[in-house]
């Protein structure tokens, strides 16, 4: 994405001590993707230079990192919440709570971004990059609020439709711990069961 790719070439507004002590090794951190230690570092340097407008700047795009690798490392894992077809939708509950903790992780790093650029805003209100950074920073999180508030209303409104116990071994289910699946049997019911008593199910037809 342009904002980012352009990072570094948005001249950061530091002093040569600031770049000498905070900026290089963070860089050197970052070109190890390590951006938890390229943000340690930078959060050291706003420690002694609070309103350095670069390390303010480098904060927020680490952080943007970081919360861009969580996201992608997300995007290879299995999909926790699976239509499997003819209104049936299989639900994996650890994985699901996994994934919404992650999430959480996104938003607060995302949050901190944002925070980062704000700050420099108040100082800097015509910065454009920081701007342009800023609104791109903006549609990741509405977008993150979406995906995981979707993720969240299946997750805790499903089971309430269809109540706690398995169709087939009419036992207790756990959400937050079982894989489970869903089945529309008519447009007002939904039944509820074990992945397992759901493909034995399957076998028995
Ligand atoms: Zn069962």
């Amino acid at each position: 994405m342009a904002a980012t790719a352009g990072a570094f070439n948005v001249p950061l507004k530091c002093t040569p001590e600031e770049t000498k002590h905070f900026v290089e090794p963070a860089m050197k951190e970052a070109e190890s993707s390590n951006f938890a230690g390229a943000l340690e570092v930078v959060n050291d340097g706003l420690n002694a230079h609070p309103a350095s407008e670069g390390l303010l700047f480098l904060r927020s795009y680490f952080c943007y990192k970081i919360a861009d690798s969580i996201s992608s490392e997300l995007s290879t894992l299995p999909r926790p919440i699976q239509p499997l077809g003819e209104g049936v939708l299989m639900v994996d509950g650890a994985m699901t709570n996994q994934m919404l903790g992650r999430f959480q992780e996104i938003v607060k790093v995302l949050g901190d971004a944002e925070e980062a650029i704000n700050e420099i805003l108040q100082v800097n209100p015509r910065n454009n990059e920081v701007t342009a950074f800023r609104s791109y920073i903006d549609s990741k999180l509405q977008k993150l609020g979406r995906e995981s508030e979707n993720m969240r209303m299946t997750f805790t409104n499903t089971p309430n439709i269809a109540g706690n116990f398995c169709v087939g071994c009419r036992k207790n289910i756990s959400f937050d711990t079982q894989t489970v699946v869903f089945r529309k049997t008519s447009s007002t019911q939904l039944e509820v069961w074990h992945l397992p008593c759901f493909k034995q199910l399957g076998n028995k037809n």
